[in-house]
């Protein structure tokens, strides 16, 4: 057996990054063997390489990272329908919970009761930064060749599809909505997404974020139809325009709480972000008065289901032709495996996307 190539920590102690050589994964019932081409980076991934989280699958001293993947099915396990090698494919992250409740049974692990799911390359199984990886067949998506570079953007796309599809819902559910403008709070992978999607729903965006309006950041918003506005120029308290829905993708405490006073009467503030805890001075009767006068919804989602994955890859084809250039651009760096450590390494100036390149293609 050929070992494979695997960037892994050792959770909970940081600095325990490295490039190890792991036994060649081998499918089992119901499972493909992925051949990985890409992985994405966020901050999750950094989160973990610090020892915030993270937890190695049971018996092993290590865990794979890499979440947002696009891989092409090197083999198919036995019992695999709907599959054959070459296949381009993008495994969701999360598997249900050893109970199977109500939710993840459903098709919904990414609303688990329990909180005893496992997601791959974060909590009990190995991610796909790797050369070879394996994953259960049921929670697989196809995608078009159109999308054999940008498919790796389809994961952070689903964390948009889930916020903002509950946010529709929940307004949908609750009154007559007719949404007019949307104010995205971000402009990294996630905001920069949001933007595109909610641009092609018809809506008025505007994007913020603390980049020059110069800047790729700031050009890729405008490149949309979206409002582009630099925080450090204008900050969030003047500005003067109220929101039908809010998406707050900055992670930011601080920025967190000003969401609620930038969404308008029956607004919906959808946030995605992990908050750093912070003991403030913020006024919690003002909070919830504003929350109850005005009708509004302020809501958190994390993960997505298979059926977010499903929307999204039909949204990476129609944003690739709507706006031309976008996602490519969106990628900026892009990182061979003999480099991987400059995958994981502090970006700075136009950085959006960092990609680690596990294959190279053949094309
Ligand atoms: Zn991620
Ligand atoms: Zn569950």
């Amino acid at each position: 057996m050929i070992p494979v190539k695997a960037i892994t920590v050792v959770p909970g102690s940081s600095n325990s990054l490295s490039l190890r050589e792991a036994p060649e994964p081998s499918p089992k019932r119901g499972e493909l063997l992925l051949r990985v081409h890409r992985v994405g980076v966020c901050g999750t991934d950094m989160d973990i390489i610090s020892g915030f989280y993270g937890e190695a699958p049971a018996g092993s001293p290590y865990l794979t990272i890499g979440h947002e993947s696009l891989s092409r099915v090197e083999r198919v396990g036995p019992g695999s329908r709907g599959f054959e090698a070459g296949d381009l494919v993008v495994p969701t992250v999360r598997r249900n919970c050893p109970e199977n409740c109500l939710n993840c049974r459903s098709g919904e692990s990414d609303m688990c009761l329990t909180g005893h799911y496992s997601e791959h390359g974060i909590k009990g199984l190995h991610g796909f930064a790797s050369e070879l990886a394996v994953t259960d067949s049921r929670f697989v998506v196809k995608l078009p060749e159109a999308l054999s570079e940008l498919g790796v953007l389809l994961e952070p796309l689903t964390i948009v599809e889930k916020g903002l599809n509950q946010a529709f819902g929940m307004q949908a559910g609750r009154m007559k909505w007719r949404p007019q403008n949307a104010l995205v709070l971000g402009a990294g992978p996630v905001g920069l997404l949001a933007t595109a999607l909610l641009r092609m729903k018809g809506l008025k965006v505007t994007t913020v974020a603390r980049k020059p309006p110069g800047s790729l950041k700031a050009r890729l918003t405008v490149s949309t139809g979206a409002a582009y506005v630099d925080v450090g120029d204008v900050p969030l308290s003047s500005m003067e325009d109220r929101f039908d829905l809010v998406l707050e993708a900055t992670g930011s405490t601080a920025v967190a709480l000003e969401a609620q006073n930038l969404s308008g009467t029956n607004g919906v503030v959808s946030y995605i972000g992990i908050y750093r805890s912070q003991v403030g001075t913020e006024d919690a009767g003002k909070v919830f008065t504003n929350l109850v006068l005005g009708n509004r919804v302020y809501f958190g989602s994390v993960n997505a289901n298979i059926s977010y994955f499903r929307k999204g890859v039909a949204d990476l084809v129609r944003i690739k032709r709507r706006f031309p250039g976008f996602l490519e651009q969106l990628i900026t760096d892009k990182v061979p495996l003999s480099r991987w450590n400059d995958a994981y390494s502090a970006k700075g100036g136009d950085s959006v996307k960092t990609v680690l390149q596990l294959q190279q293609d053949r094309h």
